[in-house]
């Protein structure tokens, strides 16, 4: 009896293990086709200029929506893709949409518009990547400057000389380079010592907790006198409340992301959203 008991724990054990296993194979095999079948989309989350209201640009997310899985959210499968090393390719498929857009956006608005891009830690061991990234500009025709670039501490976990010197060159070609998740890793001001960063985007985790917390506001508060003591522009993402923007801007908060102004949107619709006449 107590034999059959131990299979039945044991079991129960692998059932979960089993699943997670499978749901991970399963992932794996649909996102090797993936950028081929077309399944990628990139959404735009529109940043405003807190001070002014201005609309000032928007951050390129992506999106995977697979026939058999549905909509499969990033932090799910962006994982995967960055630990088989896909990301590399779908980086650059992100990287030259995104441009592309910047590109036609610029134009059509007629004044500078900035597109932020997500890079994974993986993407910087890709001796292409500068490269790639000088290659999208030039045909774009587009100033380096409205290209910003969101990185973790991740990327810089490794001290990697090769992460620092990609970024330098990166910056000197006048890209922005944006510290995304602040305050969510362990040496957060270190990083901002050694290596070139414009931009520092304040965690969601701080914004959420913003009118009824008050270590959170003070936090905030005291993150935001810094980065612009060190001549940093701030933004904070994950904005819900109109609570939580007043509080930023009392804080002299640069700039604001987050649901209250906008949720992520396909290109359509984005164009819709702030008055643009159907591009094709
Ligand atoms: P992230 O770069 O920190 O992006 C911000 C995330 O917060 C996005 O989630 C966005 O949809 C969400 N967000 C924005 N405003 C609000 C808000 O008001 N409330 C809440 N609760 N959430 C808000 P998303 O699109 O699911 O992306 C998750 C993460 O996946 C991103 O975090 C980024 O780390 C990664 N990711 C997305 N696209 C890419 C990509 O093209 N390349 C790479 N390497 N990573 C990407
Ligand atoms: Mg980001
Ligand atoms: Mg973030
Ligand atoms: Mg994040």
């Amino acid at each position: 009896h107590s034999k059959q008991q131990g299979r039945n724990t044991f079991s129960f054990f692998t059932e979960q293990m089993s699943q997670d296993l499978s749901r991970r194979l399963l992932l794996e095999e649909h996102l090797r086709h993936a950028l081929d079948l077309g399944e990628f989309e990139v959404y735009y989350q529109p940043q405003f200029d807190i001070k002014t209201n201005e609309l000032i640009g928007a951050e390129a997310l992506l999106r995977w929506n697979n026939s058999e899985l549905g909509s499969v959210p990033p932090d799910e499968f962006i994982p995967l893709a960055e630990s088989n090393g896909e990301i590399v390719e779908i980086g650059r498929f992100v990287l030259k949409t995104a441009i592309t857009q910047a590109k036609t956006w610029f134009q059509k608005l007629n004044k500078p518009f900035k597109i932020a891009v997500n890079l994974s830690p993986r993407q910087f061991k890709d001796c292409n990547l500068i490269d790639d990234i000088k290659q999208y500009i030039g045909q774009a025709e587009i100033p380096a400057s409205l290209l910003e670039l969101e990185i973790t501490e991740g990327v810089l976990l490794s001290g990697d000389e090769s992460v620092r010197n990609a970024l330098k060159s990166l910056h000197q070609l006048g890209l922005v380079i944006s510290m995304d998740d602040f305050g969510t890793g362990y040496s957060s001001l270190n990083y901002l010592r050694q290596y070139p960063f414009d931009v520092l985007k304040i965690d969601q985790s701080f914004i959420m907790d913003l009118s009824n917390n008050r270590e959170a506001s003070e936090l905030v508060n005291s993150i935001i006198t810094m980065s612009h003591s060190l001549g940093l522009k701030v933004i904070a993402e994950g904005i819900e409340t109109l609570s939580q923007l007043k509080i930023l801007e009392h804080y002299r908060c640069d700039v604001g992301q987050g649901f209250l102004l906008g949720k992520p949107m396909p290109r359509k619709d984005f164009e819709n959203w702030i008055g643009l006449p159907h591009l094709e």
